[in-house]
């Protein structure tokens, strides 16, 4: 089943046209790709879907229900997040961070949901009380997903979530996103590091605003596009 629907949807900020026509699909339960380099469009792209910047031509459908008229809380009630390069709060706890992540929650739900989350992230769990910005960049990244996983969201946006880790961070964040993809979340992952093809189903090559290419994972990784631009072939 289609979840989420885009038909040509343009974008950009002020007089500077950014997204020229992007169409593309997730299917519900899905793990899709956005692939790209440096200034594609990638998070333009995700800024629109949650409605942080205008949709200014084509059409975005969440099960089947337009969303351009929808301010971005409305989006996040009917079952989307997104998860920002940046991600937390440094100043708040890692508690507060979490709680912000339900806000349109009621209390007993955020504590149940808080109590899964703190046993999937012991670190986090030791240091609950302590402001976000005590932690290690692998460790915030790892609260940015425990914040967005409270809502249980139905599709996650997902901008770069590799970047300023390293390696072995790296991979523990995409085991993160596996559970989290067992769960039944559809995620739209934006990423320049290809290592994350290993968990999409399928994949979107964004160059220039535009969908250069989009295939399943073993189309995109045996496309001459993705090898000259991401294995140095
Ligand atoms: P990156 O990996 O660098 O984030 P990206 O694929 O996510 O790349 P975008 O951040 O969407 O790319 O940027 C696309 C284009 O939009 C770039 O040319 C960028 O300079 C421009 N841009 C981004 N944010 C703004 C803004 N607030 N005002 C004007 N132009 C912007």
């Amino acid at each position: 089943m289609t979840l989420l629907s885009l038909e040509g949807v343009e974008a950009g900020y002020g007089p500077l046209q950014i997204l020229w026509g992007i169409d593309l699909d997730v299917a519900a339960g899905e793990t899709v790709l956005l692939l790209g380099a440096n200034s594609a469009g990638k998070t333009t792209l995700l800024r629109t879907i949650i409605g942080l910047i205008a949709c200014r031509g084509g059409t975005i459908r969440f099960e089947g229900e337009a969303l351009q008229m929808l301010a971005p809380d409305q989006r996040i009630r009917r079952g989307i997040a997104f998860m920002s390069e940046l991600g937390v709060f440094p100043s708040l706890s890692i508690e507060e961070n979490i709680r912000l992540g339900g806000y349109f929650l009621d209390r007993a739900t955020v504590r149940q949901r808080s109590d899964r989350l703190f046993e999937m992230f012991p670190d986090l769990a030791k240091k609950r009380r302590h402001a976000a910005a005590t932690l290690s960049g692998g460790q915030r990244k790892m609260l940015g997903i425990a914040k967005v996983l409270v809502s249980e969201p139905r599709l996650l946006l997902m901008d770069e979530p590799s970047s300023g880790l390293a390696p072995v961070f790296v991979k523990q964040v995409i085991k993160i996103l596996q559970t989290a993809i067992g769960a039944g979340t559809a995620l739209l992952i934006a990423e320049q590091n290809v290592a994350f093809l290993e968990l999409a189903d399928r994949g979107y090559l964004i160059d220039g605003g535009r969908v250069r290419l989009s295939g399943t994972r073993a189309q995109l990784e045996a496309s001459t596009a993705v090898r000259e631009a991401y294995f140095g072939l």
